[in-house]
């Protein structure tokens, strides 16, 4: 039997950080200790500040500890789609960026990143022709990316992509930040951001700013951004070993619906189907749901044509956004969220975090800005904290 939502990134080894009990006072309070929320206590701790980091569960019990593993560069959006969307200047320098950025993650935590570049398969002769416009774009503007076609698909490759195990990033950041000097604290949901004033389960946090560093389930614990963070669930599976096919490299299909990789044991990581779901995928539940597990399972058994036993099926919540570039942004006078990276948040989540640092301490803007240009729209006029 496949153990109950447990990714499979899970080894066991990792020991939880206990719950705040109390009163503590800090500098910066960081709610969230996903990919996003770590980055910004090292950008914090960086500079010398005070950090208290609050999980409601654990160290990327989110989304962060339960992702596909794709390192990609870039937005959400295909390359020639966040051209059109984004305008070309601002789509090559989040493509830069990233670059840029899986190297600090491969940095972060040594041996755990896997260059091995990653591959769009079309599904149909639309998805060609789109692949064929996506080399076009990418091409011109001096990206890496090549024509694919091979007996598991035709598309297209990009060499500068990456896989990883998420969860064992995390865990390596973690650890980094307490020996840093940041104070953690697992199982301490918060319940109300007071300005200055975060309450969890058990405890209060004074602190002179917040960050909330949430993906999906973001807009519940800032009720301004409902209406602009969208959260969904996305669920997967994983396999035992096996040598039934070879994967090299991280595939995806169908635009990016389906999703796959292989890990170094040989497991197949597979996920997908949101769009099966409908409206029922729309929600914070993140409990896996027999239509969607069935739906991957057909494909794991057809598509792929692999008959290891399924080890692991697993659910997370992400939030969406409709431009697909995420939020950056003051919506209190010294609160601050980040989130929304409609399900590509590994390393786009990482550049958010250290450019809310930057405009939390020191009013410069110009990374959320290469992030997200005219969508910036801050809720409230921007208040410098000492
Ligand atoms: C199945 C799946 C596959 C994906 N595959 C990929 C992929 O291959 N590549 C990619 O780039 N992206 C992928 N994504 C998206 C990516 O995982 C996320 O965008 C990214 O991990 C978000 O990280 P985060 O740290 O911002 O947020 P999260 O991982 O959501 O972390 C937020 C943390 O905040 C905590 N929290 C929530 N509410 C509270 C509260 N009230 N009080 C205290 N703590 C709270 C949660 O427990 C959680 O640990 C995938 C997502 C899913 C769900």
């Amino acid at each position: 039997m496949p153990v109950a939502n447990q990714p499979v990134w899970d080894d066991g080894s990792w020991t939880t950080f206990p719950p705040l009990h109390g009163s503590i006072t800090t500098g910066t309070c960081v709610i969230g200790l996903g990919g996003t929320g770590l980055t910004v206590v090292e950008e914090l701790l960086a500079r010398g500040e005070a950090v208290v980091g609050l999980d409601a569960a654990d160290v990327a019990a989110g989304a962060a500890g339960r992702n596909g593993g794709f390192l990609l560069a870039g937005t959400y959006d295909f390359y020639h789609d966040a051209v059109r969307k984004h305008g070309r200047d601002r789509a090559l320098a989040i493509y830069h960026a990233t670059l840029v950025e899986m190297q600090r993650i491969a940095e972060a935590a040594p041996g755990n990143v896997r260059f091995v570049g990653s591959r769009r398969i079309a599904a149909d002769d639309w998805e060609l022709a789109d692949c064929q416009a996506q080399m076009a774009a990418m091409q011109a503007d001096g990206l890496a990316c090549e024509w694919y076609d091979a007996a598991d698909g035709v598309g297209l490759s990009f060499t500068t992509d990456g896989a990883f195990n998420p969860l064992a990033r995390c865990r390596v950041l973690a650890a980094n930040a307490v020996r840093g000097g940041a104070q953690l604290f697992s199982r301490s949901p918060v319940t109300a951001v007071q300005n200055t004033r975060v309450e969890t389960a058990q405890g209060t946090v004074h602190c002179n700013r917040v960050i909330a560093a949430i993906d999906g389930r973001l807009e519940q614990l800032l009720p301004e951004l409902v209406g602009r963070v969208r959260t969904a669930r996305l669920q997967m599976l994983a396999t035992a070993p096996t040598t039934e096919i070879s994967v090299p490299a991280p595939m995806y299909y169908r635009d990016g619906h389906e999703y796959w990789q292989q890990l170094p044991g040989g497991e197949i990581a597979l996920g997908g189907f949101r769009d099966l779901g409908g409206a029922a995928e729309w929600t914070s539940s993140s409990e896996p749901t027999e239509p969607i597990q069935r739906a991957l399972e057909n494909f794991l058994r057809i598509h792929l044509g692999v008959k290891a036993p399924i080890t692991h099926r697993w659910a997370a919540s992400a939030g969406y956004t409709e431009t697909g570039l995420p939020v950056i942004e003051q919506v209190r006078t010294d609160v601050w969220a980040v989130g929304g990276y409609s399900g590509t948040g590994n390393v786009i989540g990482a550049l958010a975090a250290r450019a809310v640092v930057a405009a939390a301490f020191d009013h410069d803007f110009a990374p959320v800005r290469v992030l997200l240009g005219d969508h910036w729209v801050p809720d409230v006029p921007v208040v410098a904290s000492a």
